[in-house]
């Protein structure tokens, strides 16, 4: 556990980049010690993919010897590379502190696992477990369908991870196929905690209006607020998704889609 606190002391206050904190992030002294994780440390590899405000990497872990020279480690991750300029001038630094918060302190089988988190001046490094099967989104315009069996299955699995951050007071409401990705064995992981949200006991608690288009909630269209029923409701669009290829009530005209929601 002992890397964990550090790191999370790493990123901690992350919405408080103070002119002090900034100053000691340049000195490269911001909760940096002895044995500091850094870019440096990654050989960097093809994209695996590309959010609005990230983008996500393959890369090798490096050891650095004596001498200063690299070697590689053979281990594999997904750096998930945030720019700092990008998130904080749109107000988004909750939600990468979010994320970082709730994959620190989540362990679970079918939830992507935090290795390190670490910054530069410019970005915040998220660096998971890499999950070597892709994501579902690209499973489904392979397949375009699931059989039931297999959709029984990633249901299960997502359902569990899911159950677990309610058990935590965490709701994820980025349910989706991009947002789930399938590890060497093909099991279901689910990643991307940049919409969860964190402390909602109550059922209409949670006012942000987030997701996207055709997985949103009829509580989140109308903004009446929203709970931990949301992912449940989530999960039922993505098993219709999974055994039709297509989301539930799906137009072309987003004002159809959100009128058939
Ligand atoms: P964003 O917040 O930008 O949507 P995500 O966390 O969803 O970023 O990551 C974008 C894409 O990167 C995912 O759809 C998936 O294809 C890929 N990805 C994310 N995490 C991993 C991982 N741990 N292993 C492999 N690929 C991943
Ligand atoms: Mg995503």
């Amino acid at each position: 556990m002992r890397w964990k606190q550090k790191f999370v002391k790493l990123w901690q206050d992350g919405d408080k980049f103070d002119q002090k904190r900034e100053e000691e992030e340049r000195k490269g002294l911001a909760g940096w010690e002895e044995d500091q994780v850094g870019p440096e440390h990654f050989r960097i590899g093809a994209k695996l993919g590309q959010g609005s405000f990230g983008h996500v990497y393959i890369v090798e872990k490096l050891n650095v010897k004596p001498d200063g020279s690299t070697v590689g480690t053979g281990n594999l991750y997904a750096l998930k590379i945030l720019n700092k300029k990008q998130i904080m001038g749109q107000n988004l630094v909750k939600y990468a502190k979010t994320e970082r918060d709730v994959l620190t302190y989540t362990s679970h089988p079918f939830i992507v696992g935090l290795k390190f988190a670490f910054q530069t001046p410019e970005k915040l490094f998220l660096c998971l477990d890499y999950a070597a099967g892709g994501n579902m989104s690209r499973a489904l315009h392979k397949d375009r369908r699931f059989a039931e069996e297999r959709a029984r299955m990633y249901l299960c699995e997502i359902l569990l991870a899911i159950e677990d951050l309610h058990k935590r007071d965490i709701i994820y409401r980025d349910l989706k196929p991009d947002n789930i990705v399938f590890d060497s064995a093909g099991h279901a992981l689910l990643t991307d905690f940049g919409l969860a949200k964190e402390a909602v006991a109550g059922a209409n608690q949670a006012k942000s209006f987030c997701g996207s288009p055709a997985y949103l909630a009829p509580e989140m269209l109308k903004r009446s607020g929203h709970g931990k029923s949301i992912d449940w409701y989530l999960l039922g669009v993505l098993l219709y998704e999974m055994l039709v290829g297509i989301p539930p009530y799906y137009s072309n005209n987003k004002e159809q889609l959100y009128e058939n929601i």
